[in-house]
C-alpha cells in the first residue's frame, strides 16, 4: 500500500464545526501538521502520545516555508506513519491544498482529502447572511485580495457578474479593493461589512457600505462580504435590561 496523507479542513473556527469525518481521522493520526488558522479546540481529537507540529502560514507574518512543509510531510509518510495535514476552512479553498496534494502525488503519496467548512459561507452565516439569498444575488463568488503578481482581477466582470462578493485576505487591500469596485460602476451604497474571528467568541463585525466601510481597527482573519445580502447582518444591538415591576 502507498504512503499516504490526509488532507483535513479544520472548518472555520468554531471547533464544533470540524465534520465527523475529520474529529475521526485525527484521532488516528500519528503525526499532525497544523497551520496557525486552525483553533486550538479543534486538537482535542488528536491523541495524547500523537505528534503535533504547528507549521503557521499567516499572510505578512514569519510562517513555515511551503518546501518545508511538504518535506515533513513526505518524511513522516515514507516512514508509514499516519499523518494528518490539518488546515484551516476547507483544504482546497484559498489553503494551498491542491499545491500540497499535487507535490505529495508527484513523490507517489497517496493523498485523501476531507473537506471542511469553508470561512466564505460559514462566517457570513455566522452575521446571519445568506451569501445567495435568489431575491438579492445570483451566486457568490469568492476571491482573495491577495492575488499572486500578474493575477489582478477583473473587478468589471465581477460588478457586472451581480453576484455576492466574499473576498478573503482582504483586509490590507481594503481601500484599494473597494475603490477598484466603485471604479468599475458598483453603487457606492452598496451594503458591505468586514467580519473577522468569525464563528468564535472574539467575532467582530463591522457593517456598512461600499463607500463608508474602514477596516480601522481590524487586525484578521477577516473576510470581507459585498452585495446586498449584506442587509440581513444581525448587527447586536444593546437592548436595555427590563426595568423590575
Ligand atoms: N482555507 C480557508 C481559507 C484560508 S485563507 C477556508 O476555506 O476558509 C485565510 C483567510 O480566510 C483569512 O485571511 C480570512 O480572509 C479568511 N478566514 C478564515 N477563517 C476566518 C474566520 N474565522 N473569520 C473571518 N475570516 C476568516
Amino acid at each position: 500500500m502507498r504512503p499516504l496523507v490526509t488532507l483535513i479542513g479544520a472548518g472555520p473556527g468554531d471547533p464544533e464545526l470540524l465534520t465527523l469525518k475529520a474529529a475521526r481521522a485525527l484521532g488516528a493520526a500519528d503525526v499532525v501538521l497544523v497551520d496557525e488558522l486552525v483553533s486550538r479546540g479543534c486538537l482535542a481529537h488528536v491523541r495524547s502520545d500523537a505528534r503535533v507540529i504547528e507549521v503557521g502560514k499567516r499572510g505578512g507574518c514569519k510562517s513555515t516555508p511551503q518546501a518545508f512543509i511538504e518535506k515533513l510531510l513526505l518524511l513522516y509518510a515514507k516512514e508509514k506513519k499516519n499523518v494528518v495535514r490539518l488546515k484551516g476552512g476547507d483544504p482546497f479553498v484559498f489553503g494551498r491544498g491542491g499545491e500540497e496534494a499535487e507535490a505529495l502525488r508527484a513523490q507517489g503519496i497517496e493523498v485523501e482529502v476531507i473537506p471542511g467548512i469553508t470561512a466564505g459561507t460559514a462566517v457570513p452565516a455566522a452575521l446571519g447572511i445568506p451569501v445567495t439569498h435568489r431575491d438579492y444575488a445570483r451566486g457568490v463568488t469568492f476571491v482573495t485580495g491577495h492575488t499572486k503578481e500578474g493575477m489582478g482581477l477583473d473587478w468589471q466582470a465581477l460588478v457586472r457578474s451581480r453576484t455576492t462578493l466574499v473576498i478573503y485576505m482582504g483586509l490590507k487591500g481594503l481601500e484599494r479593493i473597494l475603490s477598484c469596485l466603485k471604479a468599475a460602476g458598483m453603487d457606492a451604497a452598496t451594503p458591505a461589512c468586514i467580519i473577522e474571528n468569525g464563528t468564535l467568541h472574539s467575532q467582530k463585525q463591522r457593517v456598512a457600505t461600499l463607500g463608508t466601510l474602514s477596516g480601522d481597527g481590524f487586525a484578521g482573519p477577516a473576510l470581507i462580504v459585498v452585495g446586498d445580502v449584506v442587509r440581513f447582518a444581525r448587527v447586536a444591538v444593546a437592548v436595555p435590561e427590563a426595568k423590575a415591576a
